[in-house]
């Protein structure tokens, strides 16, 4: 019963800009009662564990993301392999991110399970570091099983040449909290942010955000896309800063695919 609790926990926080769609919310954590939480001062990431009881995990957890990524243990993982179809363009400015959310039939699969992906968002800068090193922005694409199981798959992305897969989202962001921008006419694909290596670290963590729920099954591509300066400003200047810093790894193996 327990375990059930986290998970439904964890699939409504994670996912709560599906229920912001759903249910006409702008998104934000309060609507369901939960604490306001930031990025600095006296609601950010050092307090996020003590604002409400919901986000104990916060502090208590030792399985936390984002991570450093290094002294990974080198393995055979089979590729991440990415099924992703278009989707009209349905952006929400939730107040913490710039999400993008997926209409249902896109899915990935990873050790084996196959899970949906439910949208995508962003954080400048990147919140993984690898060996040590910051990016300059990290896309997540967060995906769900089931019950509510979930895997997120991180691309790094860092300065050089203009992406064109971010054009048609900086088109359309919305620049205010709790806005959205529903771009029926306009079709984008995941697939093709992802870079062509499919190399990548993997480990069990934990959402970034509050409830900082654990059992996240990470996959962090190791090679990083590139976006231009005015691209990632264009997404930090409406989001500021929205990392949380890296975590203890603690116990946990890292493994890093070498294919
Ligand atoms: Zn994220």
């Amino acid at each position: 019963m327990k375990l059930r609790k986290r998970l439904a926990m964890l699939a409504m926080v994670c996912a709560v800009v599906m229920l912001a769609a759903v249910q006409g919310y702008g998104g934000h954590a309060a609507s369901s009662g939960s604490s306001h939480w930031t990025y600095e001062g006296e609601s950010g990431p050092e307090h996020w564990g003590t604002l409400s009881p919901q986000y104990a995990t916060c502090s208590t957890g030792s399985n936390q993301s984002p991570i450093n990524l290094h002294a990974a243990y080198e393995a055979k993982l089979d590729r991440v392999a990415f099924s992703y179809q278009g989707t009209p363009l349905n952006i929400i400015n939730n107040g913490h991110t710039i999400q993008v959310n997926y209409q249902p039939g896109s899915t990935v699969t990873v050790d084996a399970q196959t899970y949906e992906l439910l949208q995508f968002h962003f954080h400048t800068p990147s919140e993984h570091k690898v060996n040590g090193e910051s990016f300059k922005m990290e896309m997540h694409l967060v995906h769900k099983k089931g019950e509510g199981e979930l895997a997120v798959v991180g691309v790094l992305m860092k300065e050089g040449q203009a992406n064109r897969f971010l054009d048609a989202i900086i088109q359309h962001i919305p620049k205010h909290a709790e806005e959205r921008s529903m771009v029926e006419a306009v079709t984008i694909n995941a697939a093709d942010v992802l870079p062509e290596s499919g190399e990548y670290f993997h480990y069990y963590g934990s959402l970034t955000t509050p409830p900082c729920s654990e059992g996240v099954n990470w996959s962090v591509l190791k090679t990083p896309v590139e976006a231009s300066a005015a691209q990632i400003e264009a997404f930090h200047s409406v989001m500021g800063d929205n990392a949380r810093p890296v975590q203890q790894v603690n116990q946990r193996f890292l493994l890093m695919s070498t294919q």
